[in-house]
């Protein structure tokens, strides 16, 4: 029989506010690694949909919507005694205010994306506010305002998340590769060490293959992960952290003139707009560049310099290939102008094959580009954990390494996964990786174009954006 490490103590109650697929999939992961009193076990959801489930668990289910009205009421009274730990995983609730308020009471925090309240990604008018550089740099400025106090760890799922970590994995199998003697500890040496491999930016490169027997029917929107959180962020405008190599901008190109200056973003919906980049499977592919916090905050935290116009910067984002239904289900909700009433997230049991490979592409160096990353297959995951499908159990495990982080490091302020101990995160996380992979290729932007129009690429330089971005 496989033990499992108990990696800390946690004193206090667990909070899991959200029990979608990921808060699923998150709980056997805490009861196997963490000791606890299981009776200060709580999850907040607002559906009944798991009640039964979590009864079964023997977990109590308070069944309320978190709200801006509510939410110091409902968490003051769990966390009375202003200890425990609260893990954010649903959508529509402010990880600034619940992460603010915790920290006030001394109760640590995690989460896996920069969420704001509900309404904000539809009805906010203006871009510039919906992009992921506002949401991170509020979060970024509350650092600033209270640097240091009780841990809280903001967006440590996979992506963002894990990706960060593979990044300066990646990192180092390259400096090796090329003979470099590298032992960066601080942001600078790390961000020095990127400049010196000669690294123009960073494809969060994923490709999902997971399949079940059934197809889809016309009108349900169908994912391996949050149909609501995919199509929210799906909606943002296409968004990335703005390398200094880059010679070209895309039409209505926008930058922030506040906060870390390290993104630009554009007037397209992100799911709506497809680059072109590289995954071990399927060789070069489409991606479709939505907007993360991670494109953001790599490039920011691998910055030598500052500001506008620092030394070095990446360029980094997403190149996103999702799961074949849900490539046709966003085909669909763009076409049709509506989105899906019916969302369905692919069950562990119902996928017949398929993995999740997501990793990094790092690119524009001496031995052109690596991808470094995970390749998980549904069989797999099976195997590892209950409840969740390969790509649950990336991110799931992500939340794992950062909660053991936390309890290793309870007074280290607000951190996003740049500023953890990749090491450590990944040593607890890559039980649950499945096969953790270097690829090198010699595929280029440039490499089987399309000759017969004009695309007006850049033939000088192969990983310019503008060859990136597909036409
Ligand atoms: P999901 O849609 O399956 O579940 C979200 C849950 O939150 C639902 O059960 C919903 O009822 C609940 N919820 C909605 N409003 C709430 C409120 N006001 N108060 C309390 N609960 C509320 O989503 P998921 O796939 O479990 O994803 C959860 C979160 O994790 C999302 O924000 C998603 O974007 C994020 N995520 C991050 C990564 C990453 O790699 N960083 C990957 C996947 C998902």
């Amino acid at each position: 029989m496989t033990t499992h490490p108990k990696y800390a103590h946690i004193d206090g109650p667990i909070v899991m506010i959200g029990f979608g697929s990921i808060g699923k999939g998150t709980l056997p992961l805490i009861q196997r690694h963490f000791d606890y009193d299981p009776e200060l076990m709580v999850v907040i959801e607002p559906q009944d949909r798991e009640a039964s489930f979590l009864a079964d668990q023997g977990v109590r289910h308070l069944q309320v919507k978190i709200t801006r009205e509510n939410y110091r009421d409902v968490l003051g009274d769990l966390f009375k005694d202003g200890k425990g730990f609260c893990v954010n995983l649903s959508v529509d609730t402010s990880s600034l205010e619940i992460l603010r308020f915790c920290r006030e009471i001394g109760v640590l925090y995690i989460d896996t994306v920069a969420e704001p309240w509900e309404g904000f990604y539809f009805e906010t008018q203006n871009n510039a506010e919906r992009t992921n550089y506002a949401l991170r740099q509020v979060i970024r400025d509350e650092k600033a305002a209270h640097p240091g106090g009780t841990t809280a760890v903001s967006c440590c799922g996979a992506n963002p998340g894990m990706v960060s970590w593979f990044v300066k994995e990646g990192l180092l199998t390259l400096a090796r590769d090329l003979g470099h003697d590298a032992h960066p500890k601080t942001r600078d040496e790390w961000a020095q060490l990127m400049k010196n491999l000669g690294v123009k930016g960073v494809h969060i490169a994923e490709r999902d293959t997971q399949v079940r027997a059934a197809a889809r029917k016309r009108g349900v929107f169908v994912n391996t992960w949050s149909v609501e959180g995919f199509i929210a962020e799906g909606f943002q405008p296409a968004e990335l952290g703005w390398g200094t190599h880059e010679k070209w901008l895309p039409d209505g190109a926008q930058f922030h003139e506040t906060g870390c200056q390290a993104g630009m973003w554009f007037p397209r919906p992100g799911a709506a707009t497809r680059v072109h980049t590289w995954c071990p499977t399927p060789g070069p592919q489409h991606g479709f560049l939505v907007t993360h916090n991670e494109s953001i905050s790599i490039a920011d935290y691998f910055t030598v310099g500052e500001g506008a116009a620092p030394e070095y910067r990446p360029t980094c984002h997403y190149a996103y290939h999702p799961c074949d239904d849900a490539v046709m289900s966003l085909h669909e909700m763009f076409g049709s102008g509506q989105q899906q009433d019916v969302h369905e997230i692919l069950d562990v049991d119902e996928i017949t094959d398929g993995i999740d490979e997501l990793g990094v592409l790092i690119y524009g160096h001496a031995k052109n580009a690596l991808w470094y990353g995970s390749r998980l297959s549904n069989e797999e995951t099976k195997a590892l954990a209950p409840w969740q499908n390969a790509t649950g159990l990336q991110v799931t495990s992500a939340v794992l390494a950062g909660m053991v982080w936390a309890l290793e490091n309870p007074m280290a302020g607000i951190v996003e996964a740049d500023e953890m101990d990749h090491a450590r995160c990944l040593e607890v996380q890559r039980p649950y990786l499945g096969p953790v992979e270097a690829h090198y290729t010699d595929w280029t932007p440039l490499v089987d174009r399309w000759e017969h129009f004009d695309e007006n690429l850049d033939h000088d330089d192969p990983w310019q954006f503008r060859n990136v971005l597909a036409t």
